[in-house]
């Protein structure tokens, strides 16, 4: 995609495609928000790395000293890096859930035994009254 230009007149650039958290390429969508209205961002076509990944770069940058290259990709590049500290947390969650449960499960299996336990005791006891009565 080249050459945006329609309505806005000035703008003969493109914008630089980026390939997604999950590996396939990011699309592209117009805000319509009204603190960045009509400005492109990126997004996950697959709704797997969510709706808003970052602002688009643009790939015209006529003036030497502009850096918006690079600053798009850092404000990409944040934007990545918190995704991935938020899964981080998630995991950390799913960690201890998982640590909880498993303390959980050990104490109902320790519950379990003792049951059996009793069980293996009560029906000794029935055997020995069954075979004492005549
Ligand atoms: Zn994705």
């Amino acid at each position: 995609m080249s050459g945006i230009s329609g309505s806005m007149g000035s703008w003969d650039g493109g914008y630089m495609n980026v390939n997604c958290c999950c590996g396939k390429r990011a699309g592209v969508r117009i805000s319509e928000s009204a603190s960045n209205p009509n400005k492109l961002y990126y997004y996950c076509r697959d709704n797997k790395c969510g709706s808003f990944l970052g602002w688009c770069i643009p790939t015209n940058v006529n003036s030497p000293t502009s850096n918006s290259i690079g600053e798009g990709l850092e404000v990409f590049k944040a934007n990545l890096s918190r995704t991935i500290a938020e899964i981080k947390e998630e995991l950390l969650k799913i960690n201890e859930e998982t640590k909880k449960l498993h303390v959980k499960l050990q104490k109902i299996e320790a519950i379990l035994n003792q049951m059996k336990n009793c069980m293996i005791i009560i029906l000794l006891l029935l055997i020995v009254f069954a075979v004492k009565t005549p």
